[in-house]
C-alpha cells in the first residue's frame, strides 16, 4: 500500500490509501488502444498542446491530420508521429488559417478526399494571445483574437459537424480548447478571456444540437501550461503563478492531451456539453 497525501500542512492532510496495482491499471496498463482505427483532425497541431494531442492520439491508434497555420511545423509533427500503433495508420499535415472559412472548408475537403471518410474526432487547439490592458487595447488586437480563437473554433466545428452528419459518423467527438481565463478573466487578457468564454458557450450549444446524432462536443480548460504560448511570460510572473496553483507547478502539454484522449474515446461516451479543467487546481 502507498500513502498519497493531498493538501498543505500536515494536520490538514487527507490520506488516501492506494493499492499499487490499481495505480498501474489507471495509468494505462491493460486499457488498450483507445482510438484504434479512428481518424482525428487537430488544429494548432504544429505546436504546444496541439502537438502533444497529435502524439497521444497517434500512440493510441488514430490516424491524425495535423493542421496549422505553419505548414512546416504541421509536417514536422506529422512526420514524427507513431505509425506502429495499428494497421493502416496514415498521418497527414495541412496548412489552414482557422479564421478563414474557405481555408477551413478546403481542409475538410482535402481530408475527406485523402481518407475517403470524415474525421470522427476533431480538436480545436489553434489559438493566439495579443495581451494588453483593456483601457489601451487596440481594436485590431481584440478583433484578431476573437477571429482566431472564437470564430476559428466555430468555423471548424461547423465544417466538421456538417461532414460528420453527411457521412453518418458514429461516435463523433469534438473537443475545443478553452481556457481557465475564460472562466475567471485575467488582467491584460480581456480579448482572450472573452474569446475563450465564447468557446464554452459555443461548445455547449453545439453539444445540444449534435447529441441526438451521436456527436459529442466538450471543452478542455487548461490553466498555466508549458508551451511556446507561455514561454515569454516573465520569470517573476511565472513564480507568482506557481504560488497560486495548488499543485505548485505549471502543467505539461501531455497532461492536457490526456484529458483530450479521454474526451475523444468511448470512455467518455455519455459526456457532452461539459468542460474539464486541467489547471492543477487553479481557480477550482
Ligand atoms: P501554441 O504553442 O502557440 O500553439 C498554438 C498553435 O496554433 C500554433 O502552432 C499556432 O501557430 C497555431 N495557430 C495560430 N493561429 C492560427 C490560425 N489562424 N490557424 C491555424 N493555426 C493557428 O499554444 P498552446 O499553448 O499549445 O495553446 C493551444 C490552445 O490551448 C490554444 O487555444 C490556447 O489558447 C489554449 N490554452 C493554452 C494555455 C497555456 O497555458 N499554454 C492555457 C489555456 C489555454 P503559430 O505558432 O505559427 O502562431
Amino acid at each position: 500500500m502507498n500513502v498519497i497525501s493531498i493538501g498543505g500542512s500536515a494536520r490538514m492532510l487527507s490520506k488516501i490509501f492506494v493499492n499499487k496495482n490499481s495505480v498501474r491499471k489507471m495509468a494505462g496498463g491493460g486499457v488498450g488502444l483507445q482510438l484504434a482505427g479512428r481518424l482525428a483532425l487537430v488544429t494548432g497541431g504544429g505546436s504546444g498542446i496541439g502537438r502533444s494531442i497529435c502524439e497521444v492520439f497517434a500512440r493510441n491508434g488514430a490516424s491524425v491530420v495535423v493542421a496549422d497555420i505553419s505548414v512546416d511545423n504541421a509536417s514536422q509533427v506529422a512526420n514524427n508521429l507513431a505509425t506502429d500503433s495499428g494497421p493502416d495508420i496514415k498521418h497527414h499535415s495541412c496548412s489552414v488559417d482557422v479564421g478563414d472559412s474557405n481555408a477551413v472548408k478546403q481542409m475538410v475537403k482535402e481530408t475527406m478526399s485523402l481518407y475517403g471518410r470524415a474525421p470522427c474526432i476533431a480538436v480545436n487547439s489553434a489559438g493566439i494571445t495579443k495581451d494588453s490592458f483593456m483601457v489601451s487595447m487596440e481594436e485590431s488586437s481584440f478583433d484578431e483574437v476573437i477571429r482566431v480563437n472564437l470564430k476559428g473554433t466555430f468555423l471548424v466545428t461547423q465544417a466538421i459537424s456538417v461532414a460528420m452528419l453527411e457521412q453518418g459518423v458514429e461516435r463523433g467527438s469534438i473537443i475545443n480548447l478553452g481556457s481557465i481565463s475564460g472562466k475567471v478573466g485575467n488582467i491584460g487578457q480581456c480579448n482572450y478571456a472573452a474569446s475563450k468564454a465564447g468557446v464554452e458557450g459555443l461548445t455547449k450549444s453545439a453539444a445540444k444540437e449534435l447529441a441526438l446524432h451521436g456527436i459529442r462536443c466538450n471543452a478542455v480548460l487548461p490553466g498555466f501550461i508549458k508551451t511556446p504560448m507561455t514561454e515569454t511570460v516573465p520569470e517573476k510572473v511565472v513564480s507568482m503563478m506557481k504560488k497560486m496553483i495548488p499543485a505548485g507547478r505549471m502543467g505539461e502539454p501531455s497532461e492536457v492531451a490526456e484529458a483530450c484522449l479521454f474526451l475523444a474515446s468511448d470512455q467518455s461516451g455519455y459526456i457532452t456539453g461539459t468542460t474539464i479543467e486541467v489547471t492543477g487546481g487553479l481557480f477550482a
